[in-house]
């Protein structure tokens, strides 16, 4: 595929994306918790203080209803900065080293969430 294709419908599988997540929040029956804490979710580094601000908008993914959507979307549209279903830019770039491609680390976070939820554990967040 030439290159400019490539770019092409990655932009567009992003903007799906983006709209499906979108969607998602509006049809949420609880407001996201990211929606009142923004700065907690997009801190200036990822170190020092900031470091405490990702682990609290970390804890607040894990309450939130649309968390593997909001994950996903961070992952598959290479967001390079933010908290993204619990997932900060160090947790992403981890899964896509471990997995070896952004696809294939998708799939595994899929698999992990359904396991994860069918322990019972989040079972309301399907
Ligand atoms: S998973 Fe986290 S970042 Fe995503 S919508 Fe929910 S609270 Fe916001």
């Amino acid at each position: 595929m030439p290159k400019i294709a490539r770019a092409f419908a990655r932009t567009r599988n992003q903007f799906n994306l983006w709209m499906e997540l979108m969607t998602a929040i509006d049809n949420c029956p609880e407001v996201v918790p990211c929606t009142n804490f923004p700065d907690l979710f997009f801190p200036e580094s990822a170190n020092g203080h900031a470091l405490k601000d990702i682990r609290e908008a970390q804890r607040m993914c894990s309450s939130c209803p649309i968390q593997l959507k909001c994950a996903i979307y961070g992952l598959e549209a290479e967001e390079s900065d933010g908290v993204w279903g619990g997932l900060s830019l160090y947790d992403r770039k981890k899964l896509k080293k471990r997995y070896g491609s952004i696809r294939k680390a998708s799939e595994a976070l899929k698999i992990r969430y359904r396991q994860f939820t069918e322990d019972g554990i989040q079972a309301d967040k399907r």
